[in-house]
């Protein structure tokens, strides 16, 4: 495995973990689009983190044109750029997903 200069750290709080996935939404203002990232995360924290990413999605506001896709999940591959990421679906509907033992 090729060495990173960048070790990339998971953002759970007081994970010291290195990060594996990488959650974000695609932004887009008509013209352009990106990958808005709202967090790396390693795989225990990808739950808690990525429900964070989905509220803070329906949270934040738009400019007129601007468009921004529910969160998703990314597979974080080093050395690659965001659009060769490999998106994990399957992922992002297991945990969107209404937990059993949780009520609201
Ligand atoms: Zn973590």
């Amino acid at each position: 495995m090729p060495m990173s200069p960048y070790p990339v750290r998971c953002y759970g709080k007081d994970c010291k973990k290195l990060a594996s996935y990488k959650i974000a939404a695609r932004w887009s203002d008509g013209a352009t689009s990106e990958l808005k990232t709202y967090a790396l995360s390693c795989p225990k924290c990808l739950p808690e983190l990525f429900r964070m990413a989905q509220e803070k999605q329906k949270r934040c506001r738009l400019a007129p044109g601007e468009t921004l896709e529910v969160p998703g999940i990314w597979q974080l591959t080093r050395g690659l750029r965001d659009r060769q990421l490999e998106r994990l679906t399957e992922l992002e509907a297991q945990l969107s997903q209404p937990g059993e033992n949780e009520s609201v």
